[in-house]
């Protein structure tokens, strides 16, 4: 056993420690009404879980449902909001439809037929995913990469393609719902390699899902280990997006390849990569169980960076309070606040969306409260097709209200960083609801 894995603890000292410390169950909608905690709901919302269920993706395990609900708080608790579905999420007419061919006791086909009306509207590829960022390589294009801002490729290895409970607001929602057309993914461990090899101004590879961290490290190791080449060198930064450490913390504690993984992860820091592992909290509590906070430990004893990235979302984190202590928790347990994003255009949008100027509100009063080693944390960002824009304030020009905006990354490197203003408007949640400000036609971006 290597030196690294010596100063873990051994995976069988962990059964003292936590309960739950198996492989637990995962739910979807046909297993829903076997979960304990859903049998005591009253008959109506739960026929209400499984009509949304029927169109939305759901899957949660027992781990989110023990350890991170609190039941005595629905439906107002906000881990039961990120995973379980709510009546709110579909618009009236769409929910009463699937309602309607729920109770008329069709058949599978007539289901799946009237969820695809409903998906259908629900923008499943926002900002131009499928189409616009697609990099090929011989002319062949490689649907499991995006390659949008020159020194960062996404990569979205097959295996990684779930993750181990469904956040309700997700923005990749289509690829969980099993239409091959929609999925965007790869298990072409040569294409990869391949377009890296010859596109030597990439820096940073991001490798991301559903939840790479999903796949066993063997997997894994396909892919990064080849990284350590020579031939590789310009790839200096890897980072994996995961929200293991909050619907399965024991995938880096009491997984039978848990050690693997993280011997993984130190292999590549000692060879001189920067290795960050970019986690998702929604809300403080995920932190806040002992499963969690040995996961980040041993994380961290690889020599990766943690940093942290999540959405603003209405119903779950809409109070700049979470927001604060969220923050706190993360610098003390040496997670760097990174990014905080603005719900995206698609899905269950009109749910979980909060207007831009109350996002910029919610931002500014959790930075206040926290010290300057949380105010890494980047403003309400939004991901949109033009690039990264993020709202750095409102503030009053010549008499004129307005939105100060930034690329913090452009399909065009030269927009980034160059400050432009849209009118102030207090129901906007999107880049493309804005206008321009001071009676100018266009974006400088759209001319
Ligand atoms: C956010 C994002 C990146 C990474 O941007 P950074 O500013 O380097 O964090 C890369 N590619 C895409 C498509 C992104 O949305
Ligand atoms: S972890 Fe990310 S990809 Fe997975 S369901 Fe949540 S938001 Fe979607």
């Amino acid at each position: 056993m290597s030196k690294i894995l010596q100063s873990y603890r051994k995976r069988d000292e962990y059964a003292d420690l936590f309960s739950t410390n198996q492989r637990f169950k995962v739910y979807t909608e046909r297993h829903l009404d076997q979960i304990a905690q859903i049998q005591r709901l009253p008959e109506e919302q739960r026929f209400a879980m499984h009509v949304v269920a029927n169109v939305l993706p759901f899957r949660v395990n027992q781990y989110v449902i023990d350890e991170l609900i609190d039941w005595t708080n629905i439906p107002g608790d906000p881990i039961f909001q990120l995973t379980f579905p709510q009546p709110g999420m579909l618009e009236q007419a769409d929910f009463d439809r699937m309602a309607d061919t729920l109770k008329s006791g069709t058949d599978k086909i007539e289901i799946k037929r009237v969820a695809k009306l409903i998906r259908d509207k629900l923008n499943p590829h926002p900002a131009g995913q499928k189409n616009l960022n697609v990099p090929t390589v011989n002319n062949e294009e490689l649907p499991g990469m995006q390659h949008k801002y020159r020194e960062t490729v996404l990569f979205f290895p097959s295996q990684g393609q779930t993750c181990h409970s469904y956040c309700s607001f997700c923005f990749r929602w289509a690829q969980f719902i099993g239409d091959k057309e929609l999925r965007i993914s790869s298990n072409e461990t040569v294409h990869l390699h391949q377009y890296l090899r010859s596109h030597k101004d990439v820096s940073d590879l991001l490798v991301t899902g559903g939840d790479p961290m999903v796949m066993k490290t063997k997997h894994m190791a396909q892919y990064l280990l080849p990284l350590l080449d020579k031939e590789f060198e310009h790839v200096q930064n890897i980072r994996i997006g995961t929200k293991a450490v909050s619907f399965w913390p024991q995938r880096f504690v009491t997984d039978e390849d848990a050690d693997e993984l993280l011997d993984l992860i130190k292999r590549l820091v000692k060879a001189g990569k920067h290795v960050a592992i970019m986690t998702h909290f929604n809300h403080w509590r995920e932190m806040e169980t002992p499963m969690a906070v040995e996961a980040i430990r041993r994380l961290r004893a690889t020599g990766a960076v943690l940093r942290s990235q999540s959405p603003l979302i209405k119903n779950i984190n809409d109070d700049p309070d979470v927001w604060g202590k969220m923050w706190r928790m993360q610098t003390r347990l040496g997670i760097i606040p990174y990014y905080m994003f603005i719900e995206r255009d698609t899905g269950a949008k009109h749910y979980f969306e909060v207007p831009l100027a109350r996002a910029w509100e919610i931002y500014r009063d959790a930075v206040k409260q926290v010290s300057g080693l949380s105010r890494t944390v980047r403003g309400p960002s939004m991901s949109a097709t033009q690039g990264k824009v993020e709202v750095q304030g409102i503030t009053e020009i010549n008499g004129e209200k307005v939105f100060v905006l930034r690329f913090i990354q452009g399909r065009n490197p030269d927009w980034v960083q160059r400050p432009f203003f849209a009118k102030y408007d207090e129901k906007a949640t999107w880049l493309g609801d804005l206008e321009p400000a001071f009676g100018e036609k266009k974006f400088f971006f759209e001319e």
